[in-house]
């Protein structure tokens, strides 16, 4: 599902020098598994979680991603890929002029999804992440964690095999963190693949899971669920 192996990201540093953001990174997930992505501040995490949404290329290593080697995917073959991977930031990024409703259908639309189609799975979503209720609201008169909840609807609704989630919670009091949280756990229950970036310890202890730890740019420990 999802594969590196010896992946290094060279950043770009002012005077033509460049910095490791990640170096000689190896590890797998396999479909439809939870992994939390954790480390202090700069160790990588947003990096990594880059290059699951095919924002960054690796500089060095292969990265597989549902099964696609990306370093040798042509240019043009990476839309349709990208279109599989959902992805939740730490700031919601919903379009403020639009409706709840409309933002969630906005990746159905790209696709060309048929209108009947896109009114079926966007209620659906709505009402799995509790705001069926507020489908005609604007995103900015609802509170930080119905946001973050319907970012997850958006990042979903067109049925990712991978969703990736940097710091998710971050800007969320702890009952919104958990009630997110709780659904991307069920989501990865219902067979998705799911890796959430956090530097909260509390989280991960309350939902424990295979964790890989990065520390300056390096996998330090990849620790299975419990362990
Ligand atoms: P984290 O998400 O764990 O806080 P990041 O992936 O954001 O860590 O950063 C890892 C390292 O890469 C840091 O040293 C950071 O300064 C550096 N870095 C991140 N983005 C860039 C960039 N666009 N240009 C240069 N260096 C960067």
């Amino acid at each position: 599902m999802v594969r590196f192996d010896g992946v290094g990201l060279r950043y770009d540093a002012p005077g033509g020098r460049s910095a490791w953001g990640l170096l000689g990174l190896s590890f797998a997930l396999a479909p439809g598994e939870f992994a939390w992505l954790l480390g202090p501040s700069g160790a990588g995490k947003s990096t990594l979680l880059r290059l699951m949404q095919l924002s960054l290329r690796a500089t060095e290593g292969r990265v597989e991603l549902l099964g696609e080697d990306v370093s040798r995917l042509r240019r043009h073959a990476l839309p349709a890929l990208r279109r599989r991977i959902g992805v939740v930031f730490q700031d919601d990024r919903l379009l403020p002029h639009l409706s709840a409703r409309e933002n969630v259908a906005l990746p159905l639309r790209i696709q060309g999804v048929t209108e009947a189609r896109v009114a079926a799975d966007v209620e659906e979503m709505l009402r799995w992440v509790g705001l069926d209720h507020r489908g005609e609201d604007p995103p900015d008169i609802l509170s930080g964690g119905e946001r973050q909840r319907l970012a997850i609807a958006r990042a979903i609704v067109a049925r990712p095999a991978l969703l990736v989630a940097d710091e998710p919670t971050a800007n969320l009091d702890e009952a919104q963190a958990r009630r997110v949280i709780a659904l991307l756990r069920e989501l990865h229950r219902m067979g998705t693949t799911v890796v959430v970036a956090t530097h909260s310890e509390t989280l991960p202890a309350a939902y424990p899971a295979r964790a890989l730890l990065l520390e300056s740019g390096r996998l330090v420990a990849d620790e299975a669920a419990g362990a």
